[in-house]
């Protein structure tokens, strides 16, 4: 190490939502080095947004990472499995589909499956492309089993996630850093302190006149990005053009019987409403376009189409769409809703912290900070949230709905020329390429535009080259293993009992 370079010795983490907790376990776990401290700072009067129910596949790795055990895991936060998201009404009205985690059937001579399957529908009745992804078929049945290591096939191909109470899990989060000893003071800050000569934040000050001072901050402070843009005015991309939805209001209500496997989507007339299903109740929410909807009728709409009695009064909980134009400015990296918001739709807020964190720890700096690890790191948020952008944008873009002036709208609206691109490649052969290290691969796009109604000119010729008797004949072979491996399975709420996961 050169003598001017020092190291990180003191990381202060601002806000204790599921960012702040999330970035203290995994800080504390891997950066520990008997020298290096970890401040977490966090407001009671204040509070945390308290919604954030329902993950993505990642989550499993992120939890692996922190050696935590599944099941003690969904105890804690009553949680339950997901296997995908059902959409319903969003291309048409009365058209419902499920975008399932994993992929479809199996390539063959390396052509894609999918278009083997829109090559088949051109001789016969290969059935709904759901029939062919083990995530889809065992939710449709409710059912869930965990593949584990060593598992083979069909149910090696069973990709879940989580939902889970919010509250919960960071309370469960909470507990794991404080063991592997991050620090948590409580308190409002009320002011920041820089360095003169790099800008650098070099303390922040709390209400009672405490002062916490740190090398690296991270700015978990939620909607407000209390250092990166109060402080720092690292400035904001507006995306609410692309996506106008900008309130929601959440309720919990009982479940009635048995949870599902999966999250629902249902489109309303300016928006959309959630369906989260947890082991001792129902998480709902409306997500509306205040240009389009005013309070009292989302609220009406929302309580209208409840299971059940809602448990609390709905809150309404303003966002604007759009990301931080750096995440990481100075000494200061933005985790969570401080870095950017894109609506719930495709459950990917939580990911983007776990993918911040990772990233983090991949590039974790000296003093003075290197600028181009620092900019490696904005230039791969910013990929991240883009492309995630691009597939929300899809399912408005994708619609055939005309009843309403919102749905009028997106159908309509311009688009981001990324997404224009993918859409007209699709509508040519059919064809999805996986770019970069998206998030979202080729299963998650093919399940949107054909839930949603776009179909392909014509599939890729390259599909013809194969006997079409012995497609047909392995695509069947395919359909019956996964519907067989699938009613093998138990129930899902059964599974957690047996794994003693169930409170
Ligand atoms: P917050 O929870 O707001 O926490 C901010 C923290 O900063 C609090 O502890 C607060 O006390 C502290 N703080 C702020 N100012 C100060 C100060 N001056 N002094 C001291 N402390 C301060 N994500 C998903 O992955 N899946 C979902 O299904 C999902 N659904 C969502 C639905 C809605 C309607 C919304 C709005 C979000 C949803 N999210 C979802 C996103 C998810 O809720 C957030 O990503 C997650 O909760 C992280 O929030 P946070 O920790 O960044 O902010």
């Amino acid at each position: 190490m050169k003598d001017s370079v020092t190291e990180i010795n003191d990381v202060v983490i601002v806000g204790g939502g599921t960012a702040g907790w999330l970035a203290a376990a995994a800080c504390s776990r891997f950066l520990a080095n008997g020298r290096r401290r970890i401040t977490l700072i966090e407001s009671d009067a204040i509070g945390t947004v308290g919604v954030g129910e329902a993950t993505i596949p990642p989550i499993l790795n992120f939890n692996r990472m922190l050696d935590i055990d599944e099941n003690e895991f969904l105890r804690a936060t009553r949680g339950t499995f997901k296997l995908g998201v059902e959409f319903v009404n969003w291309g048409r009205v009365g058209g419902r589909y499920l975008h399932p985690f994993g992929s479809y059937g199996h390539d063959l001579h390396g052509i894609p499956f999918h278009q083997l399957w829109l090559r088949e529908r051109t001789h016969g009745d290969p059935g709904d492309i759901a029939g062919y992804s083990m995530s889809a078929v065992a939710a449709a049945l409710g059912r869930f089993g965990r593949p584990g290591r060593g598992a083979k096939p069909p149910l090696s191909e069973l990709f879940y996630a989580f939902h889970f109470d919010a509250s919960l899990y960071a309370r469960f989060l909470r507990t794991l850093a404080e063991r592997q000893g991050t620090i948590r003071r409580e308190g409002r800050i009320t002011g920041v302190e820089r360095d003169g000569a790099s800008g650098d934040v070099a303390a922040v000050r709390l209400e009672s006149g405490e002062r916490i001072a740190g090398d690296l901050f991270l700015d978990c402070s939620g909607f407000r990005g209390l250092l990166i843009e109060q402080e720092l005015g690292a400035g904001f991309e507006d995306w609410s053009h692309w996506l106008p939805v900008d309130r929601a209001i959440a309720v919990p209500t009982a479940t009635i019987g048995a949870p599902a496997p999966f999250t629902r989507s249902t489109a309303r007339d300016a928006g959309w409403q959630w369906r989260i299903p947890l082991q001792h109740r129902t998480g709902n929410g409306h997500v509306f376009a205040s240009a389009f909807m005013d309070e009292e009728e989302a609220r009406r709409i929302l309580l209208a189409n409840l299971e059940s009695e809602p448990l609390a009064d709905g809150r309404v909980i303003p966002f604007r769409t759009g990301r931080r134009k750096l995440s990481w400015s100075h000494n200061v990296v933005a985790l969570g809703l401080s870095s950017g918001f894109l609506e719930p739709l495709e459950s990917t807020s939580i990911h983007f912290i776990q993918n911040g964190i990772q990233r983090l720890l991949a590039l974790f700096p000296d003093k003075p900070i290197s600028p181009l690890e620092r900019d490696e790191y904005n230039r791969g948020m910013r990929d991240l949230y883009e492309d995630v952008r691009d597939f929300i944008i899809l399912h408005y873009k994708a619609t055939q709905r005309d009843d309403t002036p919102f749905w009028r709208h997106v159908a309509a609206m311009d688009i981001p020329d990324s997404l224009a691109r993918r859409i007209e490649l699709w509508r040519l052969h059919g064809r999805i390429f996986r770019e970069n290290a998206e998030l979202f691969g080729a299963t998650s796009w093919i399940a949107v535009m054909l839930g949603q109604n776009i179909w392909p000119d014509r599939y890729d010729p390259v599909a013809d080259t194969l006997d079409e008797a012995k497609v047909a004949a392995a695509m069947a072979e395919m359909r019956a293993a996964y519907r067989r491996a699938a009613e093998r399975l138990p129930p899902q709420d059964e599974f957690l009992r047996l794994a003693g996961a169930w409170t």
